[in-house]
């Protein structure tokens, strides 16, 4: 254990003296500058806490931000290029934390994207990988989970995400059925197939 000499206490009452004269504009940027130091510490325990994405795994990555760039999502496909680390397991915060869904989970604002084994294997195609990243662009925008879900399930004809092309895969069952529980006002129009105010599928009467 160390003693504490006592010069330190002279400096550190010298230091408060002179902080305490500063101005407004100086406690600002002192604060901004902690603040941001904070986040830089913060921001690499996560990286140094998880493992990067493989090189085969990037190039899956790759392909289904591609689609979502042939599509039209450009401010998706910026956010996922130009501000997003992606991972392969879960940094400190997320083994902390019990809510993660079983394709991927974000840090916002960190803009750390943890990717699961079932975004590689259950998704059956780009298509479906396309849909996972697409919800977690909304999460760097820091979109919560109802905004996520709807802006997926609003979009997913846009996607070439839908009941006539994907409706039997298992992630299409299980992220209509947490769309469902996440963004239930979507599902409130009776005259529509499955009360899916979104659907576009007729109605057989
Ligand atoms: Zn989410």
């Amino acid at each position: 254990m160390n003693t504490p000499e006592p010069v330190h206490s002279g400096i550190i009452s010298e230091q408060l003296a002179s902080y305490r004269k500063r101005s407004l504009p100086g406690l600002v940027a002192t604060s901004a500058l902690s603040a941001l130091i904070a986040f830089g510490v913060f921001y690499s325990s996560l990286i140094a806490t998880s493992q990067p994405i493989t090189a085969e795994q990037y190039s899956k990555v790759n392909d289904a931000i591609e689609l979502l760039e042939a599509k039209g999502f450009e401010r998706e496909v910026f956010l996922l290029r130009n501000t997003a680390q992606f991972r392969r397991s879960d940094n400190w915060f997320n083994s902390a934390m019990l809510n993660a869904d079983s394709y991927a989970a974000t840090n916002f604002p960190f803009q750390i994207i943890t990717l699961y084994p079932d975004f590689y294997s259950k998704t059956t195609d780009d298509v479906e990988r396309a849909m996972v990243l697409l919800h977690e662009a909304k999460h760097l925008e820091s979109k919560d989970e109802n905004a996520a879900y709807a802006f997926v399930w609003q979009n997913r004809e846009r996607l070439g995400w839908t009941q006539l092309s994907h409706g039997t895969t298992p992630t299409y069952v299980t992220i209509s059925e947490q769309t469902r529980e996440n963004a239930p006002e979507l599902f409130n129009c009776p005259d529509k197939v499955w009360n899916d105010c979104t659907e576009t599928l007729a109605v057989r009467r």
